[in-house]
């Protein structure tokens, strides 16, 4: 609703001052109160994070396990997890914000964070030198404990410069590699189906051709742990989706597209689309200039506090909602 957006957006917007702290951090008062963006979260609601300045919070539901069986989720696990109080907040290392705003992210995505806090993955780890689903499994377990400050140690080891995108994708990149069975190639389907992180994290994108004399069409598959949506002819989540999966003319039009049917050079359509779903969306916002990877797009996108996909799914989809749960 419009009141939602607003608030949203006075919380991003919103200026925010640091002055030095005058007396040593005790942790939060009792009273400490957390605002849920959007209250009316049900269950029929997935999770929506988007990559770009400031955290909220998932809704604190509790699960029962049946919602998350379309998503291929192992039913023995239980996923309930209850974020029951504010989290530790996490000592800047030097330039380590950035994978700080990832690990807040991660911590309170409640499908990973409960899998995480099961220990599931650590007691059978068989994964040679460091592991990173063991060491953000030790980050959430110190992070969920505590309500104090805590170094994000478990994760800064060869770390580079990056920004926060391509540090969320590759540290997803190797939870992934680590929680496969050993001799399972990390780019099979295989371990697509297998591994937790595309569980969670993981849909399939469509990129179909069509034949624009006969509409044959040959379409392609590939898995995506996140979605980059370029902002420039965009306002909001909903119009840079749109522009996302629209058709486009191949080659301006020009007939260079070999149909199979036809057996000659044709005018063909391309359309990318989600054809999969996940369970948490993850969306990344492309604020900088493909010609000048320096120059930000400073402009505003807006989006509501829950989305539903229909308009861009190909596959089978039940309309449901992704509710916004965390921003970047
Ligand atoms: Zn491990
Ligand atoms: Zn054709």
């Amino acid at each position: 609703t419009q009141t939602e957006t607003q608030k949203q957006h006075d919380l991003i917007q919103r200026k925010i001052v640091f002055i030095p702290n005058t007396k040593p951090f005790k942790g939060f008062s009792n009273d400490f109160h957390i605002e849920t963006l959007n209250p009316t979260t049900t269950s029929e609601q997935r999770q929506l994070v988007c990559v770009n300045g400031s955290t909220s919070h998932p809704p604190p539901k509790k699960h029962d396990g049946s919602e998350f069986s379309e998503f291929g989720f192992d039913p023995e696990l239980n996923f309930g997890i209850t974020f029951r109080r504010i989290g530790a907040g996490l000592w800047n290392l030097g330039n380590t914000c950035f994978l700080n705003s990832v690990l807040q992210c991660l911590t309170y995505t409640a499908p990973l964070a409960a899998y995480l806090q099961s220990g599931k993955h650590k007691s059978s780890c068989r994964v040679a030198g460091f592991c990173a689903l063991c060491a953000i499994q030790n980050h959430v377990s110190r992070a969920l404990q505590s309500t104090g400050i805590i170094s994000p140690k478990d994760l800064v080891g060869n770390l580079r410069q990056e920004d926060a995108h391509e540090y969320m994708v590759n540290l997803l990149e190797s939870m992934h590699k680590c929680c496969l069975p050993s001799g399972v190639p990390s780019e099979s389907p295989g371990a697509f189906e297998k591994s937790l992180v595309h569980k969670i994290f993981g849909g399939r994108l469509r990129s179909q051709v069509k034949c624009s004399q006969c509409s044959f069409s040959s379409n392609k598959f590939d898995p995506f742990l996140d979605l980059s949506l370029e902002i420039l002819k965009a306002n909001s989540l909903q119009k840079a989706l749109a522009n996302f999966t629209a058709s486009e003319l191949l080659d301006g039009g020009e007939k260079q597209y070999h149909c199979q049917r036809c057996k000659q050079k044709v005018q063909a359509l391309k359309q990318l689309t989600i054809h999969k779903a996940p369970y948490v969306l993850a969306i990344h916002l492309k604020r900088f200039y493909a010609y000048d990877p320096h120059k930000k797009i400073k402009k505003n996108v807006e989006f509501d506090s829950a989305l539903d996909l229909k308009p861009f799914v190909s596959g089978s989809y039940v309309s449901k909602q992704w509710s916004f749960f965390s921003y970047m």
